[in-house]
């Protein structure tokens, strides 16, 4: 007797579960179709109570795990899909992103090598060419697609120490070979910067964090100031980053002017610009990321305003060489070392990311995306307007981009409360950063749809 849950799985030579296969997909599309994309007026969580897996022996039905996705993990999801979600960089994924995913999963090829992902291991180097270009970085650019902005970023400070310090590579950061590195962001850079540290091996205490004027950018002559007080102390500067997209209020750096004073100090210039990097793509905002071109490396995330499914991110490089000397690596498994992703990349075996990115760019196309990089800049005008206009609420500092932050302007009621008030009611779902000592409300209006 063949083993029936066997036989939904894999293809039968003789090709008689075809069809079964195929009705698992449609069961599939209708699923994600009805239950998840067709959601946008149903609550942000509905169901809240624990989940408890049970594994048993014999398998299930398909049609039977249908029925369980359906009645018990849909409803615990949180549903990106209401147009009044807007707490955090999520997004409503493109529709063709969602399928490219399916076929990505399906043919399963593995980003670790050339021979593995013959047709992607192409798509992704001339995806990370473009990007390069695209974000002014010149004809030697280069990069990796990475599983997060946080890897990214990780990467490049990799980079970067192996740069000014080749032997780490080899030898590590010992006492023995520690030459004082020291880096620096923003206090409102992201914590994947703190990670970095630490996986590279020179602490977290030694990423000086410089402050930030009220809107979350770095202040410049904190920054020289910082980066001339660690020399006199015999420390060796070796990484500057600017944010392009702050994670809390969406500042953006003045970036030509922190790239000078890397430039001015010898240090590798980074660009976290995983969320705002997107404004590239408006004719219109791009101008808010004049000086990109002066970048070492600089992370970009599509997951976010770009609708791609996640995970979806990047590590761009200015000059290719940095990327393959910051690993120095070949895989003695493979036949070809000539483009391995897995030898400059910090994962080994790694899904295909470029195939969706392809396609919502060529779905898109530069036009579609340019409208929709305005759309949510104007939600977030409007959504402003109506914070201003609010008795109930006040504004924490003057957005840049489509994050507006404010606070309750109510003292019987905090924004902590507001915010729950406002779930509750299933009238916006926000979030509760932590903002100079304070909590207050951020909305990032990445809806297409987006109401309030
Ligand atoms: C989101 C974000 C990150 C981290 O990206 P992940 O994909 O969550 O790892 C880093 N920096 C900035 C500025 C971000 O907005």
């Amino acid at each position: 007797m063949p083993n029936p849950s066997l036989d939904s799985q894999f293809l039968h030579p003789d090709r008689h579960n075809r069809e079964t296969l195929r009705q698992l997909g449609y069961a599939f599309v209708d699923l994600i179709t009805d239950a998840v994309i067709d959601r946008q007026d149903r609550a942000f969580v509905k169901d809240e109570s624990p989940f408890q897996i049970d594994i048993p022996n014999h398998g299930t039905a398909s049609t039977d795990l249908l029925l369980e996705l359906r009645s018990q993990i849909l409803p615990r999801a949180l549903n990106l899909q209401n147009p009044r979600y807007m707490g955090h960089m999520d997004s409503v994924p493109l529709a063709i992103t969602i399928w490219a995913d399916a076929l990505t999963a399906a043919l399963n090829n593995n980003m670790l090598s050339q021979e593995l992902a013959p047709v992607f291991t192409q798509l992704e180097a001339q995806l990370v060419t473009w990007f390069g270009k695209l974000f002014g970085l010149g004809d030697r650019a280069f990069g990796t697609l990475t599983a997060g902005g946080s890897l990214a970023n990780i990467t490049a400070m990799l980079l970067a120490r192996n740069a000014k310090q080749p032997t780490s590579q080899d030898l590590g950061v010992n006492s023995r070979t520690n030459h004082n590195l020291v880096a620096f962001v923003s206090d409102a850079a992201h914590t994947s910067f703190d990670k970095a540290m630490n996986v590279i091996g020179l602490g977290r205490e030694n990423l000086i964090r410089v402050t930030t004027n009220d809107r979350g950018e770095i202040e410049l002559e904190a920054l020289e100031s910082a980066v001339q007080q660690a020399i006199a102390q015999g420390k060796q500067p070796f990484f500057i980053a600017a944010i392009a997209g702050t994670t809390v209020t969406g500042a953006i750096d003045n970036i030509a002017a922190v790239g000078a004073i890397a430039r001015q100090y010898d240090c590798w210039f980074h660009i976290d610009a995983a969320y705002g990097g997107a404004a590239i793509f408006s004719p219109q905002w791009k101008y808010l990321l004049n000086g990109c071109d002066a970048a070492d490396s600089l992370t970009f995330n599509p997951q976010k305003w770009m609708w791609v499914s996640r995970t979806c991110a990047m590590l761009l490089v200015k000059q290719k060489q940095d990327l393959v000397n910051g690993f120095k690596m070949e895989l003695p498994y493979m036949a070809d070392n000539s483009l391995n992703f897995g030898n400059i990349n910090l994962q080994g075996t790694r899904r295909t990311d470029s195939l969706k990115l392809w396609l919502a760019l060529r779905s898109l196309g530069l036009n579609g995306y340019a409208e929709l990089i305005d759309r949510s800049m104007a939600h977030a005008v409007a959504f402003r307007q109506w914070i201003d206009a609010s008795q109930e609420t006040e504004l924490v500092c003057e957005p840049t981009i489509n994050l507006v932050c404010f606070k309750s302007h109510n003292p019987a009621i905090s924004s902590a409360a507001l915010r729950q008030k406002w779930i509750d009611a299933e009238k916006l779902w926000l979030s509760l950063p932590l903002w100079k000592g304070d909590r207050i409300l951020k909305a990032v209006i990445l809806h297409p749809h987006a109401t309030w």
